[in-house]
């Protein structure tokens, strides 16, 4: 048998059924209709909001749409955090139905076209530029609007953020500006006709270690009063990245995110007069809705071979591409996964559960440790909330995508 990850505390069991808000998980699988199926709860993504805030008084919040953009779930977010980021035009259409002000939104991200500049420009959407052409395309179609480009610089800092699962600074890297050619570039800014709306500092992400991140947010404040002290140009606007990290596997503790946010208040606490009325963000994906989302998913066989129990189920990693294994890991580990009922737990019996596309590399979990199961019973996949449905290639195979429902611990939305 081995190890699973551990199953977010939030999730609670009644009369034998695990329950997701109000309604025991089959219900919703039922009422959905079909399997495979997401369910997002945001009572969870609220209390992680209302950690967030006890622990980061002062600091805005901003919800990385990539993580998770089902649209009901974007329209929650938008009335709970500070502002979105998005990477591209599609997630700018989806924050804008959200009815997010576009002022309260960034547009990250390398490759940017021009009709995505020129969208986010007219729009009024902050473009967080990634290198000096894109800078100068962007208020070249400025002038050519007749608007003015709404302009900070993401900077590729000189550090990284350490034990991080994606490393997304330090080094040679398609993100951001060299951290020592951005001062020169902030004059150009205003000079050329764009409103200067500060940096952006991105190190990495999943990063579950207090003190790496409280070493990275240090860094990250240290670099922006440098840049702008070259500059003379105070920032009205410093997002210091994210990359708080959920605990996926056995070994994985969760996060102290109280640590970081007493540590940052000192680090702020000690800043220099240029970033004294600097407006600081952290943005986060993960670590928001992660934990948030279950996959339900239907044993449709079970067989054996060669000793080795299977539940073969009707998802997989056409959804839940990073639970198979296959998205940005080395070694295959286990997610948390259970039955959706308690069955016999004293009773336990080693399965894989696989899934129903004709590759080895579908399995959800391997040799796991499962109260004895058969076909029509529903596994339960944990923390889906994040990079699920949106980061798995749900063409592959032909099975089509999964259902996905968010629910207020009461209702459907
Ligand atoms: C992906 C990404 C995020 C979100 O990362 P999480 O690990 O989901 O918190 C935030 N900012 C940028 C620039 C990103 O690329």
């Amino acid at each position: 048998m081995k190890p699973i990850g551990p199953i977010p505390t939030d999730y609670i069991w009644r009369d034998g059924a695990l329950m997701l808000g109000d309604r025991p998980a089959d219900e919703w699988a039922t009422l959905a209709g079909d399997t495979p199926l997401f369910v997002y709860d945001l009572a969870i993504v609220r209390r992680r909001v209302e950690r967030f805030r006890a622990a980061f008084p002062g600091i805005s919040l901003h919800y990385a749409v990539k993580a998770n953009p089902h649209p009901p779930l974007l329209s929650a977010m938008a009335g709970l955090v500070d502002g979105l980021d998005i990477a591209s035009a599609g997630e700018a259409r989806l924050a804008l139905d959200a009815g997010v002000d576009p002022r309260r939104i960034s547009f990250a991200g390398p490759g940017k076209r021009n009709r995505e500049l020129e969208l986010a420009i007219e729009a009024g959407i902050t473009i967080n530029v990634e290198s000096a052409s894109e800078l100068d395309r962007a208020l070249g179609l400025g002038r050519a609007l007749g608007a003015t480009p709404r302009l900070a610089l993401r900077v590729n800092p000189d550090f990284e953020l350490k034990g991080s699962g994606m490393k997304m600074g330090g080094g040679a890297k398609p993100f951001g500006i060299d951290a020592d050619r951005v001062a020169p570039l902030i004059g150009r800014i205003e000079e050329k006709g764009g409103l200067y709306r500060g940096l952006h500092i991105f190190a990495g992400s999943q990063a579950l270690d207090p003190e790496a991140l409280i070493e990275a947010q240090a860094s990250a404040v240290a670099l922006a009063d440098r840049i702008s002290r070259e500059a003379g140009v105070a920032p009205p606007h410093v997002n210091l990245g994210g990359g708080f990290g959920i605990a996926y596997f056995s070994a994985d503790s969760p996060l102290d995110e109280v640590r970081v946010g007493e540590a940052l208040a000192a680090t702020l606490a000690a800043r220099g007069p240029m970033l004294a009325r600097t407006e600081f963000t952290i943005e986060l994906g993960r670590w928001l809705v992660g934990e948030a989302g279950v996959y339900l998913t239907r044993i449709v066989d079970r067989k054996e071979s060669h000793g080795e129990t299977f539940l073969v189920v009707d998802g997989g990693l056409h959804h839940q591409l990073a639970a198979s294994g296959n998205f940005g890991t080395v070694v295959r580990r286990n997610y948390p996964i259970s039955l959706t009922k308690c069955g016999e737990p004293d009773r336990l019996e080693t399965v894989s559960v696989v899934g129903c596309l004709c590759t080895p590399l579908d399995r959800l979990g391997d040799q796991v440790g499962l109260p004895p199961a058969g076909v029509g019973d529903l596994v339960a996949v944990y923390l889906a909330g994040a990079y699920g449905a949106s980061a798995s290639p749900a063409r592959f195979l032909g099975q089509g995508e999964a259902k996905e429902l968010t629910i207020d611990g009461v209702d459907i939305l």
